[in-house]
């Protein structure tokens, strides 16, 4: 039976854990395929290009964008992101599911081209990761010691706005307790794979 791959599109606030949640499911799951997004912004010590994303001066970013080479694209922050077609709609189509972190921006223009796309509405799904309360999401982007208050203050206010969107997808996992958040969300994943909207509908044809 040929199936359709999911793909997954996972958004949460700065500092919720969605890195370390996404390390965790890739090592339950290493068959579970992930988009590198194109970013302009410069590369952290350790990031490679093509791995981590692909890293592009803005001119050719807003090439790409002209010729309509994105499912999605936006501004996080001073820098620009975007999904590649090429880097999902391949994947999917091959049977693979894939992950998407996105943002919020990002992940509602997926929603909205699903609606004029039957192959990108039976293929998406929109997963959401939250913190267990506002409180301890503050907590955790204060514990990040390398941040300036100014910069802490900006991730705030951007997660403030992420949170408030949280009812707009379809599941809702809360990093509280790594393990079980990780367990949740691998089983979540796994059970991706048995959506009737993956599977061809002549399945039960004579
Ligand atoms: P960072 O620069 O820390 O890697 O990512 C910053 C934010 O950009 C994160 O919330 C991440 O989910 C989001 N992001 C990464 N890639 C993309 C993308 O391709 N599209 C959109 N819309 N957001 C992205």
């Amino acid at each position: 039976m040929k199936k359709l791959g999911t793909i997954i599109v996972l958004s949460g606030p700065s500092g919720v854990g969605k890195s370390t949640l996404v390390g965790r499911v890739r090592q339950a799951m290493p068959e579970l395929g992930f988009s590198i997004s194109c970013t302009t912004r410069k590369p952290r010590p350790g990031e490679q290009h093509g791995v981590h994303y692909y890293f592009l001066e803005p001119e050719e970013f807003e090439r790409r964008v002209a010729a309509g080479e994105f499912v999605e694209h936006a501004q996080v922050f001073a820098n620009r992101y975007g999904t590649l077609k090429c880097e999902v709609l391949d994947q999917i189509r091959r049977g693979s599911s894939v992950v998407l972190d996105i943002d919020v921006q990002g992940a509602m223009q997926i929603r909205a081209a699903a609606a004029n796309d039957p192959e990108l509405a039976r293929a998406t799904v929109f997963v959401f990761i939250g913190p267990p309360s506002v409180a301890v999401l503050e907590r955790r982007l204060r514990g990040r010691a390398s941040d300036s208050e100014e910069q802490i203050r900006l991730r705030l206010e951007g997660a403030r706005r992420e949170l408030a969107c949280w009812n707009k997808y379809d599941y809702l996992v809360i990093n509280d307790d790594l393990d079980v958040a990780a367990e949740e969300m691998t089983g979540l994943f796994r059970s991706f794979a048995l959506r009737t909207a993956a599977i061809p509908e002549d399945l039960f044809h004579e």
